[in-house]
């Protein structure tokens, strides 16, 4: 069994600490890959080494294919881990990381193509026997088709990008005057972001919540599941605050609901970590994606799991098998997550600058995912997702006392961050009472002013 001695992060901020620290703890030497922007970012400081590889921009950066793959060779990695966005899902580039006989910490390419593309993914999931949002069998591109199907599963309906991803790409549509403009825009829109201009269509679920679920396959047939996350918390269809477990899923429904996409993953053969997401209304669970890669949100899993998911994923690809079984899993207490972006927090304005004044909480399951420390420089040119703070209670209740505490002692200055906008959230007796779908935070927002 080959055993990865050193390994190259293709990525940057919190996520490219997080698989840092796995590695070390595993044994493994990092090599930091970054752009001349990220010279002083924490991970390429506290990596083993690190490789400029490109400009700022991520193009000629993080997405530089050539670079990373020269960046292996010279530095004698054995493997890649890709992390979340930038190549994490690039199905071209986990083949060239396995040509170059080095260890992609991911999928097969083949489960990551299919699932990369919406249209084949949902295809794959109902073959598979999950449920589906009702919509087209496929790729719509013929308005009066389309006019016809939304005729059947009646308005409001969704347009969507096959290619999409990071809720872009996606038109709501109310009544059939609009369904052929909005086509046509999606198309267009789709083409220029993701270049590719192929739509489907669903339902309009009117209030659902976003619950998805955590697996694990050993490529070999065998797979485990993790429990769900909930992650209805969502402005512009990006997500907010997560939780593990969801408020509203019971154990008889998780471990039936995970049984299925356990099931599923263990007859595609799957391997490494991936997330089934569904929407969920009135007791029912619809299919939307399937991401094959390592979440953000990962950690509230990991809280509730005592799993480590990065460096399960490093074992699964050494060719180890899961490091736990089905029965072995256990679920303890409840766990939440809130994204902190360099933005304001009304207006959700970026505001990347210099932080003057950086302190984490600490404490008893208390855990902050970030590259930020004191003196360091946001660079304007990334995700302005800049820290994770993720809190864990025995129940619900004492997890959101121990986050309104943790938010409390979190200080970054000479920047606006979402902190306050967190600790407003968390006062509300609805989000106490965990009653809340995808639409209610934009409602709460629009509360606020
Ligand atoms: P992306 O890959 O861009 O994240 P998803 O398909 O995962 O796109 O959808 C993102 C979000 O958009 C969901 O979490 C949900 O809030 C909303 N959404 C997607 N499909 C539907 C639908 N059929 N009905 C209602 N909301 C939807």
């Amino acid at each position: 069994m080959p055993q990865i001695k050193k390994l190259l992060i293709a990525n940057r901020g919190e996520i490219a600490l997080r698989i840092h620290r796995a590695c070390h703890e595993m044994g493994i030497k990092t090599v930091a890959v970054h752009s001349t922007a990220d010279v002083d970012a924490m991970h390429v400081r506290l990596a083993d080494e690190a490789i400029c590889i490109g400009p700022p921009s991520a193009t000629d950066s993080y997405l530089n294919i050539a670079n990373i793959i020269s960046a292996a060779e010279i530095s004698g990695a054995d493997a890649i881990h890709p992390g979340y966005g930038f190549l994490s899902e690039n199905a071209r580039f986990a083949e060239i990381v396995e040509m170059h006989d080095l260890i992609f910490i991911g999928p097969k390419p083949e489960h990551i193509r299919t699932m990369g593309d919406k249209v084949e993914a949902k295809r794959t999931a109902g073959a598979l026997g999950l449920p589906l949002v009702p919509g087209s069998d496929g790729a719509i591109s013929d308005v009066a088709e389309a006019k016809k199907l939304a005729a059947e599963i009646g308005y409001p309906v969704i347009i969507k990008a096959a290619s999409g991803g990071g809720g872009r790409g996606m038109k709501v549509c109310n009544g059939e005057d609009q369904l052929e403009t909005l086509m046509q825009q999606a198309g267009t829109e789709a083409k220029a972001a993701f270049g590719d201009a192929t739509v489907y269509m669903e339902k309009y679920l009117g209030n659902p919540r976003h619950i998805e679920f955590q697996i694990f396959g050993d490529g070999n047939g065998q797979a485990i599941h993790l429990g769900e996350r909930d992650c209805s918390l969502q402005r512009r269809h990006q997500k907010v605050l997560e939780e593990a477990p969801s408020p509203v899923i019971t154990p008889e429904e998780r471990s039936r609901m995970g049984g299925i996409v356990a099931k599923a993953m263990a007859d595609m053969g799957y391997r490494g970590a991936g997330t089934i997401e569904f929407l969920w209304e009135a007791g029912e669970f619809y299919f939307i994606e399937m991401n094959t890669r390592l979440q953000v949100e990962h950690p509230v899993t990991e809280m509730i799991t005592g799993i480590d998911l990065v460096r399960e994923q490093i074992r699964v690809a050494e060719g180890h098998p899961l490091s736990v079984t089905q029965d072995e899993v256990r679920f303890s207490g409840h766990a939440i997550e809130c994204r902190i972006n360099a933005e304001d927090p009304r207006t959700f304005m970026p505001s990347p600058g210099k932080v003057t004044q950086f302190h984490a909480p600490g404490g008893m399951h208390v855990r902050v995912d970030s590259g930020l420390y004191a003196g360091y420089k946001v660079p304007p040119y990334y995700d302005s997702m800049i820290a994770k703070l993720i809190v864990y209670g025995t129940t619900r209740e004492r997890c959101i006392a121990r986050l309104r505490r943790a938010l409390e002692e979190f200080v970054i200055e000479g920047m606006k961050t979402t902190i306050p906008l967190h600790r407003d959230l968390i006062e509300d007796p609805e989000f106490q009472a965990g009653s809340y779908t995808i639409k209610w935070l934009e409602e709460w927002l629009a509360k606020q002013d």
